[in-house]
């Protein structure tokens, strides 16, 4: 089954509008008519409507890092789906390990997000990933298999086709330790097999990306392994130059 790559970049709490912008305008010359993979951005929420203004009419989609689970209410400092679509918004990243780590998301707050943002038709990138410590204990098929079962109950398969899932290993994201092709196929495969036992043949179509520090100089063996599907991006992604040649290398060109 061909699966279309998908590479997008977290920004994380970096950028201003104008930074945004800017980076925008430089990526969008050099993925111009680009076909072979989505390429996606995700600013902080304030970021959002510069950045999808300068994106339009391009190949870029916008995604945006949290998405709420309410339509609407008492919920101060998060932002709706409907607010999101509206400003522009294609995709969402969920369940980060940061947002895990140091903000108290877990795999059932990742699943009512992901709910939210399926009924909203936004095309959800769902993190999942292990700690050192988890992997050093023989953990990480169970850690993942949680994160995987938990965070999709009650999701059917014909929805499970648009979800995008993130394998981040948590050591890997920001530290320059990048997970091995061999390691990183390993924990794709046994992702997909997770989710081929929840969803059936639906798990052929979804597309898993690898993120931890990847970067030109690893992009292209990464996205070589069977089930690795493109990846999501931190760091090599806040740099015009640095993007478009991980994008390059990721896709051969
Ligand atoms: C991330 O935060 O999703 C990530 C993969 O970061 P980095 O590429 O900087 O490791």
């Amino acid at each position: 089954m061909s699966r279309k790559v998908i590479i997008a970049g977290n920004w994380k709490m970096n950028k201003t509008a104008a930074e945004g912008r800017e980076l925008v305008e430089a990526l969008k010359k050099s993925v111009a008519g680009l076909e072979a993979a989505e390429i996606v951005v995700c600013p902080p929420f304030t970021t959002i409507g510069a950045v999808a203004e300068a994106a339009a009419g391009s190949v870029i989609g916008v995604g945006a890092q949290n998405i709420h689970w309410a339509a609407n209410g008492a919920f101060t400092g998060e932002i709706s789906a409907d607010m999101l679509k509206t400003s522009g918004v294609k995709y969402v990243i969920i369940g980060h390990s940061e947002r895990r780590q140091y903000f108290g998301e877990t795999n059932a707050t990742v699943n009512s997000r992901l709910k939210a943002a399926l009924a909203a038709g936004l095309i959800p990138i769902v993190c999942v990933g292990e700690l050192l410590e988890e992997r050093e204990s023989g953990k990480t098929e169970a850690v993942l298999a949680g994160q995987i079962r938990e965070g999709f109950a009650g999701i059917d398969a014909k929805d499970a086709e648009k979800i995008v899932v993130a394998y981040e290993p948590v050591w890997a994201i920001g530290t320059g330790k990048t997970a091995t092709p061999d390691i990183a196929q390993a924990a794709h495969a046994f992702i997909r097999q997770e989710l081929r036992a929840l969803f059936g043949a639906a798990a052929d179509a979804m597309r898993i990306q690898y993120g931890g520090s990847m970067k030109a100089s690893n992009a292209r063996e990464l996205v070589a392994q069977p089930d690795i599907d493109g990846g999501l991006i931190g760091g090599a992604a806040l740099k015009a130059e640095d993007f478009i040649a991980l994008i390059r290398e990721a896709l051969a060109l």
